[in-house]
């Protein structure tokens, strides 16, 4: 996908207005405008990469580290009991902008933000499997 197709990508350059909360020259960190809570906030790289896969990573690092900032700034700031630090990679992980983004949510007890999932259970036999095929 090009630049002018990626509406991440034209926000990151400052192409379409933003709530722009951090810029730099390699990233935009910007609120979302369908937040999940108030404070929801976007790490934006300015070049395009799709997701995680594809991006180079150091950049992942540094991504991640503008995240941290901005979890303790919402910490301090808005006295949250808690922060969820994620991002989607691929439709079937509920990503819907394919550009890299991470999603940094300030959480109270008891609202309710929905980013959960059902526990299932690991069996003896998957385990094993997993071990030898996933092992890094
Ligand atoms: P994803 O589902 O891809 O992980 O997250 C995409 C996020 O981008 C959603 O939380 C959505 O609200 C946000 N979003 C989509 N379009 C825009 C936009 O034009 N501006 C801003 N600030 N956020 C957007
Ligand atoms: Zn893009």
């Amino acid at each position: 996908m090009s630049d002018q197709n990626c509406i991440f990508c034209r926000i990151a350059a400052g192409e379409i207005p933003s709530a722009t909360l951090f810029e730099d020259e390699k990233f935009r960190v910007i609120l979302d405008v369908g937040p999940a809570a108030k404070g929801h906030t976007l790490i934006l790289p300015k070049k395009h990469y799709a997701n995680i896969m594809e991006m180079p990573p150091e950049l992942v690092g540094e991504a991640f580290r503008l995240a941290k900032k901005a979890a303790e700034k919402q910490a301090e700031v808005l006295g949250c009991d808690g922060v969820n630090v994620l991002q989607n990679n691929g439709e079937a992980a509920g990503q819907t902008v394919f550009h890299f983004h991470i999603h940094v949510i300030p959480r109270f007890k008891g609202d309710k933000v929905s980013v959960g999932w059902k526990p299932g259970t690991l069996s003896d036999a998957d385990k094993e499997e997993l071990i030898q095929s996933l092992s890094l």
